[in-house]
């Protein structure tokens, strides 16, 4: 494989390797500490090993836990040359951002890691920023060309493996494609909750994994949909709110809000488990679903969105037939308005079929984008049509949002809607160090959303992430399908701009558009 040593950064204190494009997409990113000691291959973790930046490869049978939870990282980890995209700061430029011990501690132009008394561009640098404390054997990883930017967060996953039969680990939704925080959406009720917990904090998992707590004691998100099958799922004797709420206030630190299957039993017009929630949720958000479960009825797409609360969430939101549309896409329905309108955020949710380009298209079209971008990565789509994150990312930069917006959408946005814009979403000094590494590359590309194709000249694909501080490269085979035709990567600092504007990207999109089939039931999640 070809690699490129870079010159000495001009500070003289840092010495980077520099990917060639054909070494990106290797087996392991190569970074190199200053000083001229040997290249360290930082291993994604369904690799042999993991070298935490400043320690040693370890091999896998040395894994005994998560090391990022564990202590943090010793040492320091320059992120450098990449063209930095932080839309909560509006800021947008290629710089550096320097990680030490499992923390940000500044961002700073280029070229002036050795001059880190000056203040950082997103905040004074810290103590551990300042001149003369970037060791000498700081970990150098050259992002020349790719896209830095806060750590991904995936609002909509299924990371429970073992619980049902629908979950992926959670790597598979996150640190392997470039996502240091994946939320689960509701895969576990309460009673499972601890399990769920148990799980993501073992030895295995190394991405960061938040929940979403569905309300029932017992529920479990499978492929056969079992809690609606045995009518579970619909008996309120399935829901103890007290001992839900004791639940939530035992995992504060993980549980981020609720999805709710909003199932009903007498009264077809309200859901004793979507109300019952309202009356123990708080501030947490509540995540509903579009779209049918078999087995039990539910409250209808409208009636459910104009039960929300403001920043309550609908994801499957640009599923089509979602209640949203009136008048052959022209228009949206009044009450699916007025809930946007009163701060309900609209979610992706892909999913395998839970997705549609039309709808999306013309909900843009309308000024209905979506508040966040989300995958429902679950064990029936990670080869098609989801993927990854990324792979969704791409999808809604080719319907003509911005790409500055599209990454908004999976950061800052997603923190915000989780209640964690305080910790998560934006690089500033002093917070955990989860930021991720894109590449946006030029070619003939086709998305697919599981029904329609359409092309775009551009996507974008996982270099890595850097998770509590150690750097995981991603595992590029996982985020997408493998592209067309030879592929470019952009120039650093160029302006993505969509090529063409929403309207002519929808023509794209309706010309292929078949006509969108009455909805399926679309999996338990
Ligand atoms: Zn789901």
């Amino acid at each position: 494989m070809a690699r490129t040593d870079s010159s000495p950064e001009p500070s003289g204190l840092v010495r980077t390797v520099r990917f060639a494009d054909d070494d990106v997409g290797s087996d392991a990113a190569r970074v190199r500490r200053p000083g001229g000691r040997s290249a360290v291959a930082i291993m994604s973790s369904g690799e042999a090993g993991r070298t935490a930046p400043g320690g040693s490869a370890q091999p896998s049978s040395a894994r005994t836990a998560d090391p990022a939870r564990r202590a943090g990282p010793a040492g320091t980890t320059v992120l450098a040359g990449g063209r930095v995209i932080n839309p909560a700061r509006g800021f947008d430029q290629v710089a550096d951002v320097i990680c030490a011990d499992g923390r940000i501690r500044a961002v700073l132009p280029t070229g002036q890691a050795g001059i880190l008394g000056q203040a950082g561009i997103l905040g004074q640098a810290d103590a551990a920023g300042q001149a003369g404390h970037v060791p000498p054997d700081a970990t150098v990883i050259d992002c020349t060309g790719a896209i830095v930017t806060p750590g991904l967060i995936d609002l909509h996953t299924h990371v429970y493996p073992g619980l049902g039969d629908f979950c992926v680990h959670p790597d598979r939704a996150g640190v392997d494609v470039g996502v240091p925080v994946v939320v689960d959406a509701g895969t576990s009720g309460v009673r499972t909750f601890g399990l769920a917990r148990a799980f993501v904090e073992g030895p295995s998992v190394r991405t960061r994994v938040l929940a979403l707590l569905d309300p029932c004691l017992l529920y479990l998100a499978t492929k056969d949909f079992i809690a609606h099958r045995l009518e579970i799922a619909n008996d309120p004797r399935n829901l103890d709110l007290e001992a839900t709420a004791a639940t939530v206030e035992a995992h504060r630190d993980m549980i981020v809000g609720f999805k709710v299957r909003a199932t009903v039993t007498d009264d077809p017009r309200s859901s004793p488990f979507l109300e019952g929630t309202k009356s123990i949720a708080g501030d947490l958000p509540i995540m509903i679903h579009l779209g049918r479960y078999p087995y039990t009825a539910s409250l209808g797409n409208l009636d459910a969105i104009s039960a929300l609360r403001p920043g309550d969430i609908v994801t499957h939101a640009f599923r089509g037939h979602s209640g949203a549309l009136v008048d052959d896409d022209r228009a949206v329905e009044a009450r699916f308005a007025a809930a946007v309108e009163a701060g309900v955020r609209l979610d992706v949710g892909h999913s395998g079929a839970d997705f549609r380009f039309a709808a999306a298209r013309a909900l843009i079209d309308l000024g209905y984008p979506p508040f966040t971008i989300s995958t429902d990565l679950n064990l029936f789509n990670t080869e098609g049509p989801v993927w990854s994150l990324t792979e969704t990312m791409s999808k809604i930069w080719a319907l003509g949002v911005e790409l500055t917006d599209v990454i908004a959408m999976v950061t800052s946005h997603t923190a915000t809607a989780i209640g964690r814009a305080d910790s998560l979403g934006t690089l500033e000094v002093g917070r955990d160090a989860e930021v991720s590494v894109l590449r946006s590359e030029t070619g003939d590309f086709s998305f697919t959303d599981g029904f329609d194709t359409i092309r775009h000249p551009r996507r974008l694909v996982p270099v890595g992430c850097l998770r509590a501080g150690i750097w995981y490269k991603a595992r590029e085979h996982l985020a997408g399908p493998t592209p067309a035709g030879p592929t470019q990567t952009a120039a650093v600092g160029a302006v993505h701009r969509p090529p063409r504007s929403v309207r002519q990207a929808s023509a794209a999109a309706s010309a292929v558009a078949a006509p969108v089939a009455p909805g399926r039931p679309t999996g338990s999640g």
